[in-house]
């Protein structure tokens, strides 16, 4: 059984087709990378994924795999999917001034637990808790008392997406150019933290422009997505071809 897919998904927004029949499959653990040309629709879908109101879906069904069948996730609200198991790390994070990062990492952690009627944790716990993962991304504890992304540099803010998604340990976590404005050790950083959860529980989808990325993180499948669809799908290889002949070869 898969755990997640997407079929003959259309969407617009302001009446522009964006999103075109495209279909999806991904399999527990997998990963797989999204690569494609600017304006061809990759956020589109992730927004589209994770429930933003300004796009109208049009046709289709996003599915992901929920007490062993394939439930809907298009009717659900933003915060239901969040909870079904769907995390969207941002191209452009958004910061909320006033809100700690620990509360609101803290708040995010706990409502998820009892969503899974797991057992809350105190601050203290929690404390130790996300220390412990921000070991991993090399992240000053300092972080913690900001407000979220709260004059966080472009790296800084990639840091801590993917210090949330390993607080929410999602099922399904879509990456939108994490590795953007990372330099080297920045993004080996973030590609340890996204590999510390490979695991047959979570699987990952990477949007990405560059090979750079995924000689960190191997993805099981790369898709070439072009105009609101895929039109070529392989294994790593496929992203060294496009690193060396580009886009236009694709559908040539
Ligand atoms: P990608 O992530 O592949 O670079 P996007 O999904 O951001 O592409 O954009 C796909 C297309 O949708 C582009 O032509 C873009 O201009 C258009 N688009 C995205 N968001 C909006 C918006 N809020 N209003 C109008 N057009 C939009
Ligand atoms: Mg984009």
């Amino acid at each position: 059984m898969n755990l997640f897919e997407v079929k003959n998904l259309s969407a617009t927004i302001d009446s522009l087709e964006v999103l075109k029949s495209m279909d999806l499959k991904i399999g527990p653990g997998e990963v797989h990378a999204f690569m494609g040309p600017n304006g061809s629709g990759k956020s589109t879908f992730s927004k589209v994924v994770a429930g933003h109101p300004d796009y109208e879906v049009t046709s289709g069904e996003v599915l992901i795999e929920s007490g062993f069948e394939m439930k809907n996730i298009l009717d659900l609200e933003i915060y239901e999917r969040a909870r079904e198991g769907v995390f969207l790390g941002f191209q452009y994070p958004v910061s909320l001034p006033g809100l700690s990062n620990f509360d609101f990492l803290h708040l995010a952690f706990n409502t998820q637990c009892e969503h899974q009627g797991a057992a809350v944790l105190s601050r203290d716990e929690f404390e130790t808790l996300v220390l412990a993962k921000m070991k991993t991304l090399k992240m000053d504890p300092y972080f913690l008392k900001r407000g979220v992304n709260q004059g966080f540099s472009g790296g800084e803010k990639k840091r801590n997406e993917i210090l949330q998604m390993m607080i929410l340990s999602p099922r399904l976590s879509i990456l939108d150019e994490i590795d953007s404005g990372l330099d080297v050790d920045a993004l080996q950083v973030v590609a340890a933290g996204v590999n510390s959860m490979r695991n047959c529980q979570h699987s990952v989808l990477l949007i990405t422009h560059y090979q750079r990325l995924l000689d960190y993180i191997e993805p099981d499948f790369v898709h070439i997505f072009k105009d609101g669809k895929i039109v070529k799908s392989g294994d790593a290889k496929l992203a060294l071809e496009v690193e060396t002949k580009g886009y236009d070869w694709v559908t040539r």
